[in-house]
This record gives C-alpha cells, structure tokens and sequence, in this order.
C-alpha cells in the first residue's frame, strides 16, 4: 500500500504521516515513512540543492527535472523495494506537490510536469490524504517553525492560497484516490480520522 500526504506548507502534514506510520505500525504493519523532496541519499543531496541557495538559481524548468530527479531516486531506492516486500509505503510530499509547486502556483508548467510524471516515475499512490487548513494559518505556523535556511518559505500568503486551491482542485481531478482531511482540527482527531480511512481503503 503506497499513501501519500500532501498539503501547503505548515499543515501538520509531516505529523500526520509520522502518527498514521506509528498507527500502521502499533497495528503489526511493516510500515515505511518517508519524505520528499528527499527520502533516499542522493534525492537528499538534490533537496539540499533546490531548498539552500539563491532562490532564482533555478528556473521552473529546471526546478521540474530537480524533483523529478529525486523522486526518480527516491522510488528506486526507498518506495519500490519496501512496496516489493509487502510494506505500507507513507510519503510526506510526492508528484501532486510538484503538479501544485510548479504546475500550478510557481508557474503554468502542469503540461511539463505531465510529461516527465509519465516517462520518469510512472506510479500513483494507492491513496493521498491532503491535510486541508486556512492558508494564513499555516503560513503563522510554518514561519513559526522555520529555521530561515529555506528559501522556499519567503513566498507570502498570496502564494499558500494558491497552493491551497491546486491541492484542492486535485482532489476533484483525482476523486478516486485523493481525500481532503480538515486540518483545522486536533492532531490526534485528524489522526484517527486517517487511520480509519487506510482501514476503510484496506478492506
Ligand atoms: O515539505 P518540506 O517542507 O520538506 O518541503 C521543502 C520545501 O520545498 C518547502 O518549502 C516546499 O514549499 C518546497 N517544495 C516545492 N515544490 C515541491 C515540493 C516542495 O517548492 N514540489
């Protein structure tokens, strides 16, 4: 079972894909949490190069095959062998944040991120949560937490409502597989609100 969470910035979906990991695994599941940008050696090495440095060093375009680069990686090193064994796959971030980052807020590049999506990496999570909240609100708690090295959380507010909408929109593109959870709620709800959700998707 391959699971993906998604979301805007400071939507507590890093918590949320460490809680539904603990639950699978408290549950006797073999469960893998994983994250991108990253979740393999070398896509780490590509995160540090698109999250440190120079905001404008890369254009869209290139930003594109960046992460397409360490998705590439991150599938034939961590996704595809614990799917081959049997294991419940949980990523935080997977190709629905570049079609929102790049296709869609960043730049009009979703033709682009359609094409590489289909030669380089090919698969779909069997199920995606969005962790939906209020745009302001997840902007306070990002910058909150933020160390000031990232050169991705200086895009303001207009930036997460767009996000926001592009998660939202591809959740009535991708009805079959992508579910909107509120985010507004406690941690622990949303939590068993997800959980359920895998037990309902398992059956
Ligand atoms: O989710 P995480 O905070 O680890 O993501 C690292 C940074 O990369 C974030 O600031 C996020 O906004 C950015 N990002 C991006 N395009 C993606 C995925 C993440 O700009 N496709």
């Amino acid at each position: 079972l391959f699971i993906s969470v998604e979301g805007i910035d400071g939507s507590g979906k890093s918590t949320q894909a460490r809680l539904l990991a603990e639950g699978l695994a408290a549950a006797g599941h073999d469960v893998v949490v994983t994250r991108e940008p990253g979740g393999a050696p070398g896509a780490e090495a590509i995160r540090r190069l698109l999250v440190e440095g120079d905001p404008a060093r890369w254009s869209a375009e290139t930003e594109i095959l960046l992460f397409n680069a360490a998705r590439r990686d991150h599938l034939e090193r961590t996704i595809q062998p614990a799917l081959d064994r049997g294991a419940v796959v949980i990523t935080d971030r997977f190709a629905d944040s570049t079609r929102v980052y790049q296709g869609v807020a960043r730049a009009n590049l979703r033709p682009l991120v359609d094409r590489l999506h289909d030669l380089v990496i090919g698969i779909e999570p069997d199920l995606t949560f969005v962790i939906d909240m209020d745009a302001r609100a997840a902007l306070a708690r990002g910058l909150a937490r933020r160390s000031g090295e990232d050169r991705f959380e200086e895009l303001g507010l207009g930036f997460q409502e767009a996000l926001r909408a592009g998660f939202l929109a591809l959740a009535q593109e991708y009805p079959a597989r992508v579910q909107v959870i509120d985010g507004t709620r406690a941690p622990d709800v949303i939590a068993q609100d997800m959980a359920a959700r895998v037990t309902a998707h398992l059956r």
